[in-house]
C-alpha cells in the first residue's frame, strides 16, 4: 500500500498515539501542537522542577486497569513497572465524607449516610428494602453526590434512590458488609466485580454514568509512578516525524484533493496544503476556528458536542500531615466548593514535601470555582479545607499551589466530552457522528470514541482513524505536492 503524507493537528494522547502507528504502517505524518507543550489533557506538574520534589496531575491522574488500550501503550513503552494502585474516593476508611453531621470519617459515616437515604424515600417504600440494599443506596448516593457535577446531580435525581437500589435486586450483598469499629460498611468494589451485569443492567439515562462510576470507585485503578506525562513522551520519543509545538491551526479547509489548513507561529501566519490531516482538536475548540468545506451535518456535529468543565487546585505541603491523621492515601468527599480532595503517595525525596490535590470538582461546581479571580480561589480552597484539616493553617505548611481551570484553557476550553444521561444507542449515534471524516479530514479525540473523558476513548479513536486513513483508496492518491505558502 503506498505510503501517505499525514498531518496529525494536535500532541494530546490521541494525536501522539495515531503519529506512533501511522509511521508503523508505514506512512509519513508530522504533528502540529498549538500549546508550547505536548501532552494536552495530560498535564503533570512538578513542583520543583530539575528536582526529585512532589508532582501532581492537573489532567488525568488514574487509568482503570481494564483499559487495555492505553495498558497495552504502557507495557510497549517500558512503563509497566511504573504502575502502582490509586487509591480513590471513599477506599481509605480513614478519610472524610461529607454529610448532614459535617465532615465525619468514611468508616463512621455509614449510620447518618443510611439515615439521609431513608429520609429522602416515601415511608411506603422504605419496608421494600433490606437494610444491605439501603447500606449499598446509601454509599452509592454518596459517591453520585461526590463524583457527578451539580447540573447532572439535578437532573437525575428524582427516583435516582431507587434505581441505584433497583440494580441490586436479588443480590445476596451480605457477603459484602462488614464492620469497621462499630459501623457498617460495604464492599462495593468487591460486589461491583463479582458481579458485572450490574454494570451491564445500566440502561437509559444512567448507561454511561454508572459505567464511569463503578470505573472510578469498583474496578481496579492504577496511578503511574513518576508522572502520567511519561505516556506521551515516551510516544514522542518513537515517533520519527516531527512535533512542532506553539504551531496553532487557525483555519481549515477540506478539498476534493487536499485540505488546507491556517497555521499561526509566532506572529507569522502560513497556509499549508495538505495530503491528509488527522485532526484531534477538541470540538470545543474546533468550532471557533474558521472552517470551510465541511457539510452541514459535520458542522452541526462541532457545533453541538458539550463538554464539561473541570477545576484542580493543588497544593505542595511541607510534609504530608494528613498521614499524621491516619490516612495513607485515597481521598474524602469533602463538599462545599472543593468537592473532591486526594492525597496522592509522597514521590521523590521526602525532604521536598507533599503534594496534595486539594480541590477538584467537575462541571457546575468547577465552573463556580473557576470563575473566581485565582487568589479567591486559592483562598476559597484553603478555608473550606483547613476546616477538616486545621494543619493547613500552620505557617509554613503551604508552599506552593498550582491550579488548572480547564474551562478556560484555550487549548481545551473544556475537561471533556459529555455523554452521561443518554441511553448505550445515544451515545453510540453520537461518537459516530463525532468521527465521521470529511474527504480526506479525519478525526479523533476522546470525544469521537465510545469513552469520552477517558484516555482510553483517545486511544481508541486514534486507532479507528488511523485505520481509516490506512485503507483510505489508493485510487483516489492523486493529491498536490504539499507545499507551504506565505509566512
Ligand atoms: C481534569 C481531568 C481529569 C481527567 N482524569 C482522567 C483520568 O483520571 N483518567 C483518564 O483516563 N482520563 C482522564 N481524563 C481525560 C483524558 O485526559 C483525556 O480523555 C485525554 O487526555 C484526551 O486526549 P486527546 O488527545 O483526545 O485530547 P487532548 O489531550 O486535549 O489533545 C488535543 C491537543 O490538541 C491541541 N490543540 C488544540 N487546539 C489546537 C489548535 N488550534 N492547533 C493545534 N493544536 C491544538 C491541544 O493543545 C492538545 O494538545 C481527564 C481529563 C481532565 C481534563
Amino acid at each position: 500500500m503506498a505510503a501517505k503524507r499525514v498531518t496529525i493537528i494536535g500532541a494530546g494522547v490521541a494525536g501522539l498515539v495515531a503519529a506512533y502507528e501511522l509511521e508503523r504502517l508505514g506512512h509519513q505524518v508530522d504533528v502540529l501542537e498549538g500549546h508550547p507543550e505536548i501532552g494536552g489533557r495530560i498535564r503533570t506538574h512538578r513542583f520543583l522542577p530539575g528536582r526529585p520534589g512532589p508532582l501532581v496531575e492537573l489532567g488525568a491522574m488514574r487509568i482503570p486497569a481494564a483499559h487495555e488500550r492505553t495498558m497495552g501503550y504502557l507495557r510497549t513503552l517500558g512503563l509497566a513497572d511504573q504502575l502502582q494502585e490509586f487509591t480513590t474516593l471513599f477506599q481509605d476508611e480513614a478519610a472524610y465524607v461529607h454529610t448532614s453531621q459535617g465532615h465525619q470519617r468514611i468508616r463512621e459515616a455509614s449510620a447518618t449516610l443510611v439515615e439521609e437515604l431513608s429520609s429522602r424515600l416515601p415511608a411506603a417504600e422504605l419496608s421494600c428494602y433490606s437494610p444491605e440494599m439501603l447500606l449499598f443506596g446509601a454509599w452509592m448516593a454518596v459517591r453520585v453526590n461526590a463524583l457527578a457535577p451539580g447540573d447532572f446531580r439535578d437532573a437525575v435525581s428524582h427516583g435516582l434512590d431507587a434505581e441505584l437500589m433497583g440494580l441490586v435486586a436479588g443480590i445476596d450483598l451480605s457477603r459484602y458488609t462488614g464492620t469497621s469499629g462499630s459501623a457498617e460498611l460495604i464492599d462495593l468494589r468487591a460486589l461491583f466485580a463479582d458481579h458485572p451485569q450490574i454494570r451491564a443492567g445500566c440502561r437509559g439515562r444512567l448507561y454511561r454514568f454508572v459505567d464511569d462510576i463503578v470505573n472510578e470507585t469498583g474496578s481496579t485503578l492504577l496511578r503511574l509512578r513518576g508522572g502520567l506525562d511519561q505516556l506521551v513522551h515516551r510516544l514522542r520519543k518513537r515517533i520519527r516525524g516531527p512535533v512542532h509545538c506553539g504551531n496553532e491551526v487557525t483555519g481549515l479547509e477540506v478539498g476534493s484533493r487536499q485540505v488546507r489548513l491556517r497555521i499561526r507561529h509566532g506572529f507569522g501566519t502560513r497556509t499549508r496544503a495538505c495530503d491528509f490531516v488527522l485532526c484531534t482538536i477538541p470540538f470545543s475548540v474546533l468550532r471557533g476556528l474558521e472552517l470551510h468545506g465541511l457539510d452541514d451535518e459535520k458542522m452541526a456535529a462541532i457545533g453541538s458536542q458539550r463538554y464539561w468543565n473541570a477545576t484542580k487546585v493543588a497544593l505542595h505541603c511541607r510534609e504530608p500531615f494528613w498521614e499524621c491523621d491516619g490516612i495513607r492515601g485515597g481521598g474524602s468527599f469533602t463538599g462545599g466548593l472543593i468537592r473532591q480532595t486526594y492525597y496522592p503517595p509522597v514521590e521523590g525525596d521526602p525532604r521536598l514535601g507533599a503534594a496534595l490535590l486539594a480541590s477538584y470538582t467537575i462541571g457546575r461546581d468547577a465552573d463556580q470555582l473557576g470563575s473566581l479571580s485565582r487568589p479567591t480561589r486559592i483562598a476559597a480552597v484553603l478555608e473550606e479545607l483547613g476546616a477538616v484539616h486545621p494543619e493547613l493553617r500552620r505557617p509554613g505548611m503551604v508552599l506552593a499551589v498550582a491550579d488548572q481551570v480547564w474551562g478556560s484553557e484555550p487549548s481545551t476550553q473544556g475537561a471533556a466530552a459529555v455523554r452521561w444521561g443518554k441511553d448505550a444507542v445515544a451515545c453510540d449515534e453520537e461518537r459516530d457522528r463525532m468521527a465521521r471524516p470529511q474527504g480526506r479530514l479525519f478525526f479523533a479525540g476522546e470525544h469521537c470514541s465510545s469513552y469520552p473523558a477517558w484516555i482510553e476513548g483517545a486511544v481508541e479513536s486514534a486507532q479507528q482513524a488511523v485505520r481509516q486513513i490506512h485503507r483510505y483508496p489508493a485510487s483516489a492518491l492523486e493529491a498536490d505536492e504539499p507545499c507551504e505558502v506565505g509566512a
